[in-house]
């Protein structure tokens, strides 16, 4: 898999006078997992936003494989960054299929061959190619949140960013959804996963972030954040959510 490495250098970002990132650093090796972890507000989603420029920082830097993001515009980006957000935002009135093929035609200039064989295999890899020809609705939350992240695995991209993506599903979902996340990470994708799902931080992630008022607080091995926490904030949020 051709996946890249992100840094986050001293990122900053303001909605008026709210300063939510207040000088983000974080270093994802090619390949690699990272879990990011943090309290309600503490700028997860904003972070995620500005690293695929939904949100445009005001100062600092995104590098993919060395090189900076900035500037990009947010729609060539959807090649390169694969995004999956707790409520799926998959089109409700599109088949399963053509929620794959109609941003292979219009985003990668496809084929309408070319789009369908794409989206039926990337399908097929989350075990719903039966799904193909049904309305979102007819699909229960993990099978949709599967249909959203092979939507964004077929625009082959070199990171994946991951919001949430199991909050919204009731707990005997959670499970497929996670080990398909399991073996994309196992299979070397660049990921930054924002969960709630300690057991998945601690067994699947190379490295967990814990963010606190804007800013990565702690970050390391997920041995080391949450059998050692040194940052007291962190150590406090542990005891909550452990
Ligand atoms: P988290 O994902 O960690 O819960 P968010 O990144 O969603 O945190 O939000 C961080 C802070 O930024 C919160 O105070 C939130 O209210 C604020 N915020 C997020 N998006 C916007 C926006 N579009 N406009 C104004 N404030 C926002
Ligand atoms: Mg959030």
């Amino acid at each position: 898999m051709p996946s890249s490495s992100l840094r986050v250098a001293d990122l900053h970002l303001s909605f008026g006078t709210l300063e939510v990132l207040r000088g983000v650093d974080l270093e994802v090796p090619r390949g690699s997992t990272t879990c990011v972890i943090g309290p309600s507000g503490s700028g997860k989603s904003t972070l995620l936003r500005a690293i695929n420029q939904l949100d445009r920082p005001a100062s600092g830097d995104v590098l993919l494989d060395g090189v900076s993001v900035i500037g990009t515009d947010p729609n060539r980006l959807r090649r390169r960054i694969g995004m999956v957000f707790q409520h799926f935002n998959l089109f409700a009135h599109r088949t399963v299929l053509d929620n794959l093929v109609l941003p292979l035609r219009s985003v990668l200039g496809l084929s309408k061959e070319e789009a369908r064989e794409r989206a039926l295999r990337h399908l097929t890899d989350v075990g719903l190619a039966d799904k193909a020809p049904y309305r979102p609705s007819a699909l229960s939350g993990g099978q949709r949140q599967r249909v959203a992240i092979a939507r964004a695995l077929a625009m082959g991209p070199e990171l994946m960013l991951f919001d949430e993506a199991t909050s919204a599903l009731d707990p005997e979902l959670v499970k497929g959804v996670l080990g398909l996340m399991t073996d994309l990470s196992a299979g070397g994708m660049t990921m930054v996963v924002v969960t709630h799902e300690m057991g998945f931080a601690r067994s699947v992630a190379d490295q967990v972030a814990f963010m606190d008022q804007g800013r990565v607080v702690a970050a390391g091995p997920p041995a080391a954040v949450f059998d050692s926490p040194t940052s007291p904030r962190l150590r406090s949020f542990l005891s909550q959510v452990l």
